[in-house]
């Protein structure tokens, strides 16, 4: 009996030291939605609740520890979050750690776990949504600064094919928030240096005429792959181009490659495991698999998918010719795999690796600012030598919709 009762006494001491700790707190503020991502030791119970008047959220942690990583959440709150105005953490009471998240607006908050994946351990996420959703065309075109797009397409006048006027090109600079992409050795994060470029490749069409570039993301936060599909078709994008930088194993891999979707199975297993690992992003990133939209799978029925790729395949090899005047060719051809990011099914779309970032001569070439400008350029070259080469349909010429 009495070892009974000191078993007991032990197990009940091992359970109250079992408390889970906080390896890092981030904030993210971006123009849709705030990010608040808790990464613990292990998965955390937790339970996440509004109060009103004023508005705030409150995420209460069970036996976690309240530690130097929580208590520096509320100095991560920036002046520029659009949702989150301030936040506090405290010993609600014995066994729950409170965060309270004050709040600019009313919001709906979305909560999941994310289970151990890359350099990351268990993370709780909350992403926090105005309550009345922001609209992501008018958005873009604020932020872009892009002309509103007609309310709805007009059937063609006549079957002669007529330019369009302004060439919308939406710019996806890979990764970002956190998910950081590829990283070199000297720390460099893929996510900064296609953002960069992205930005550069903005400035460029900007500057064509009867070009608008708008960027899919425009600072650092984490967009999900058909969110950047979505955002592309609702801006009525033309042209889809998506920034990377390549990583491998071996550090001698380098040279810049260009890529289109493929419809079945990838052009050599290189792409395919390219493919795989870019797919990647959501999980890293973060999403919340239960309410997973199908729209990809959706959207791959669509019958104009095979006209899209062969134009994405045009537009790549016009990119890759630029590309090969300022940097060696990982290979010199057009590759082809699953990227999900290049799966909108009615616009030209091609994802560029810039360079190897895992190749240290490369990596500082990708973190100086004339290379991002000459990869900018280069791209921009290539898109002017595809519409050269291919004058714009009214766009319900290439959709089916
Ligand atoms: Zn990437």
């Amino acid at each position: 009996m009495r070892a009974i009762v000191l078993l007991l006494a032990l197990w009940f001491s091992a359970q109250a030291s079992a408390a889970t700790s906080v390896a890092a707190v981030r904030v993210w503020p971006a123009p849709e939605y705030t990010r608040v991502t808790i990464e613990t030791d292990r998965q955390v119970n937790y339970k996440v609740f509004s109060l009103d008047k004023p508005d705030r959220l409150v995420i209460d942690l069970y036996h976690t520890r309240l530690g130097a990583e929580l208590e520096e959440l509320p100095s991560k709150v920036t002046a520029d979050d659009s949702f989150v105005s301030g936040a506090r953490v405290g010993q609600f009471k014995p066994g729950v750690t409170r965060v309270v998240l004050e709040l600019r607006q009313t919001v709906n908050a979305e909560h999941f776990i994310i289970k151990p994946i890359g350099a990351y351990g268990h993370r709780l996420v909350v992403d926090i949504f105005p309550a009345v959703p922001v609209d992501p065309i008018l958005a873009l075109l604020e932020a872009s600064g892009a002309a509103a797009p007609a309310e709805s397409t007009p059937p063609p006048q006549s079957v002669e094919p007529v330019p369009k006027e302004i060439l919308v090109v939406a710019i996806d600079a890979g990764h970002g928030g956190e998910d950081p992409g590829a990283i070199g050795r000297r720390g460099t994060k893929e996510k900064d240096v296609t953002l960069a470029i992205a930005r550069d490749l903005k400035a460029l069409i900007d500057k064509q005429p009867n070009m608008r570039g708008v960027l899919i993301r425009d600072d650092d936060y984490f967009v999900k792959l058909s969110k950047r599909v979505e955002k592309a078709r609702k801006v009525r994008a033309d042209l889809f181009v998506s920034i990377h930088a390549d990583a491998f194993i071996k550090p001698q891999a380098r040279g810049s490659s260009v890529f289109a979707l493929s419809e079945r199975g990838a052009t050599s297993a290189a792409a395919r495991w390219l493919a795989v690992k870019e797919n990647e992003a959501d999980l890293i990133g973060g999403v919340n698999i239960d309410v997973e939209d199908i729209t990809l799978k959706q959207v791959l029925l669509d019958l104009s998918q095979t006209a899209t790729i062969n134009e994405s395949l045009k537009l790549a090899r016009s990119v890759l010719a630029e590309i090969g005047q300022i940097n060696k060719l990982h290979k010199p051809h057009v590759e082809q795999a699953g990227f999900a990011v290049l799966k909108a099914p009615d616009i030209p779309s091609i994802l560029v690796e810039t360079a190897f970032l895992t190749n240290p001569a490369e990596e500082r070439k990708l973190r100086g600012r004339r290379y991002q400008r000459k990869v900018a350029n280069a791209v921009m070259e290539g898109i002017k030598r595809y519409f050269a080469d291919n004058p714009l349909l009214v766009r319900g010429e290439l959709a089916l919709n």
